[in-house]
């Protein structure tokens, strides 16, 4: 059973939700949530995630989705310092991570310097949940020894990749299916071999989950696109040559089929 008396005595929590289904939250985060007067929810989080709210918590949506701003990031730290000030517990929910291209370090420097306790709780980012959903190791024994979180939005820097895919090291890119071809293209002309595994998934553990298994070369062509309109994390490596397929999507679309 989840026990709610452990919950911090912070004025704050910056909380990484996961992928964007309630099942991947942390107890710790649960457990937080409940006993926040005011929860500050980004735009990439399931409606079912408003479940998990207490009744008299005061809800706000200060998501940013590509191209669409809808709270800056000066008026999050704004609301973040103006509700623990005035005495509320105060959890700012965010997508994967709050440490990994989450903006989660600017929003804990302000809290720092405002003097303001309060306390980071870890989610599970992008990258592995898009290897849990796809069925690959994001690294490999013999094969990958490192592993990259990198984004999207300077594809011309991608060559500087090139080393560490050549030596079988995994790199993950965030926020990249639109410049995907660019970087594929960059990586290409570094000499990897058109070969490279590359997985996109979309979606990854929450409803409307794709997974597309490719190439480098294939993506270069333009090749690899999304299908959905939502988030989507392109894996590169060796190591997802190691496939394991079988591994069901989450949530089930249908009910879970048993051995035989
Ligand atoms: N802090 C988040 C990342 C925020 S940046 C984390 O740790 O995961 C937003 C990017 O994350 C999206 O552009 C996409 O590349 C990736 N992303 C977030 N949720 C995703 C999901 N469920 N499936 C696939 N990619 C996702």
């Amino acid at each position: 059973m989840i026990r709610a008396a452990d919950a911090s005595l912070a004025a704050v929590a910056l909380v990484g939700a996961g992928p964007g289904h309630p099942d991947y939250l942390t107890l710790r985060g649960l457990r937080l949530l409940q006993a926040a007067d005011v929860i500050l929810v980004d735009a990439l989080l399931e409606p079912a995630f408003g479940d998990l709210f207490p009744a008299g918590a005061e809800v706000v949506a200060v998501g940013k989705r590509a191209g669409r701003h809808s709270v800056d990031q000066d008026a999050i730290h704004g609301l973040l310092l103006g509700h623990a000030r005035a005495g509320r517990r105060v959890v700012r929910l965010k997508g994967g991570d709050p440490l990994v291209f989450g903006r989660g370090g600017e929003e804990a420097l302000v809290l720092s310097a405002a003097g303001i306790p309060f306390e980071m709780v870890p989610g599970v980012s992008a990258a592995q949940a898009a290897a849990a959903a796809a069925g690959v190791p994001l690294t490999h024994r013999g094969v990958a020894r490192s592993l990259s979180l990198v984004e999207g939005h300077h594809p011309e820097e991608a060559a500087l990749l090139a080393p560490q895919l050549a030596a079988g090291g995994t790199v993950a890119l965030y926020m990249g299916t639109r410049t995907l071809a660019q970087v594929a293209t960059f990586l290409g002309a570094t000499g990897l071999p058109g070969e490279l595994p590359l997985v996109l998934v979309e979606n990854a553990l929450r409803p409307g989950q794709t997974v597309t298994h490719s190439t480098l070369r294939e993506a270069a062509r333009g090749h690899v696109q999304s299908r959905t309109d939502g988030p989507g994390l392109v894996l590169l490596g060796q190591a997802l040559a190691h496939t394991f397929p079988g591994t069901l999507p989450f949530p089930l679309p249908a009910p879970i089929p048993t051995a035989v």
